[in-house]
């Protein structure tokens, strides 16, 4: 018998006195307490976006939270740029394509990522573009953009800037207001430590200033009824308030532990991770890696989906392989919200046995060994 240990970049575990908010008796949503609650989560995710701006709270996966945001930003016939280094930067770019909104996609090979450099170009090349679209951990590949560099470089135009933080928020260094984000959208089940179910899109002036240049084309969500209603901590329409009471645990375990020691653990974790795997021989697939997840590459003598079977069925641990063209060709080993140290040497582990099992010419103890050195030295 093994534990079930889940280190997918999303869902990711969720903290016990979490799951117990969870269980408790559902009650109604239009009273005191759902708005004392209320008050609290906007206040919470504040905190972790480090921002003073409007944060709405949506019920839908990140995804919504895009659109959310994309279709208040910009109207049909308008021109975006989007920074494409994978799967979500893709996204971006489809949502756009969606509402008619012309998008211009900056796309880096998979594990590059976009640079400041790049941005300036397609800037000066497009001065007509009224939003620029990045992600900040593109949880596909396992990089980080520089948002402090690309916000700055946006800042000094007209467009908005608009940052996908769904495996970011709660794990990498954010700073919305710092680094001039004017829409920030997010998920519940990655950092946040909470099941899928909510979302959230957080709005700067300039944001606003935007939304109110056009009609968005919206009913259900709509931004500006979202703020209208958030100033009395309450919601348009019935909201996902048992997830809500839930996640004001989680935020208060946040809060409590300090959000950029929050940041520091997951590099630390990350660290340890990384050497792990290249103790072991492997690549990691990341140029600039996110401190969120390690991609590493299979190697060629390995079947990555078996390896990822086994490691399931033989020994409970749950990683991510790649998604679309990188299927089979990498795995992910999440290290966000509520997986700690330990789960990574589980992991690491089981990722050695496995290895071993199938071939691949590995030490024993090697990968946890290096683990352990990067983290006790860190
Ligand atoms: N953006 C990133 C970076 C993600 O990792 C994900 C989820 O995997 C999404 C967007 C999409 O979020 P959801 O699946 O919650 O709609």
């Amino acid at each position: 018998m093994f534990k079930y240990r889940l280190l997918t970049p999303g869902p990711t575990p969720v903290p016990e006195d979490t799951l117990l908010e969870l269980a408790r008796p559902v009650p109604h949503h239009r009273t005191p307490e759902a708005r004392q609650i209320l008050a609290e989560v906007v206040s919470g995710l504040q905190y972790v976006f480090q921002t003073r701006n409007d944060v709405l709270p949506l019920t839908c996966s990140g995804t919504g939270a895009m659109e959310a945001a994309l279709v208040h930003a910009a109207p049909r016939g308008a021109k975006a740029i989007c920074l494409v280094a994978g799967k979500f930067g893709e996204r971006w770019h489809k949502l756009w394509q969606a509402f008619g909104v012309e998008s211009v996609a900056v796309t880096v090979p998979p594990g590059e990522v976009v640079t400041p450099e790049q941005l300036e170009q397609a800037l000066r090349a497009h001065p007509d573009a009224v939003a620029v679209c990045a992600v900040h951990s593109e949880t596909s590949t396992g990089v980080k953009h520089d948002l402090a560099a690309l916000g700055a470089l946006v800042a000094r135009t007209e467009a908005v800037f608009i940052v996908d933080a769904v495996s970011s928020a709660g794990a990498l260094e954010l700073r919305m207001d710092d680094w001039h984000i004017d829409f920030l959208a997010t998920g519940s089940q990655k950092a946040l430590m909470l099941p899928p179910g909510l979302a959230f899109v957080a709005v700067s002036e300039k944001g606003w200033r935007a939304v109110n240049r056009h009609q968005p084309p919206v009913f259900y969500f709509d931004l500006r009824k979202a703020r209208e209603k958030i100033r009395e901590n309450d919601t348009p329409f019935t909201p996902a308030h048992t997830l809500l009471r839930a996640l004001r645990k989680s935020l208060q375990r946040i809060r409590a532990e300090g959000i950029e020691n929050i940041w520091q653990r997951h590099r630390r974790i990350a660290q340890a991770c990384r050497a792990a795997v290249q103790a072991l021989g492997l690549e990691l697939f990341a140029r600039v890696p996110a401190e969120g997840l390690t991609a590493v590459k299979v190697p060629a003598q390995v079947d990555g989906q078996e390896l990822l079977r086994r490691l399931e069925k033989e020994y409970g641990v749950k990683l991510a392989g790649g998604q679309d063209q990188l299927k089979g060709k990498i795995f992910r080993i999440a290290h966000m919200g509520y997986i700690d140290f330990f789960d990574v040497l589980a992991a690491i582990a089981a990722i050695e046995l496995v290895l071993r099992d199938m071939g691949f010419p590995v030490t024993l103890g090697a990968g946890l060994a290096a683990a352990q050195k990067s983290y006790a030295s860190a």
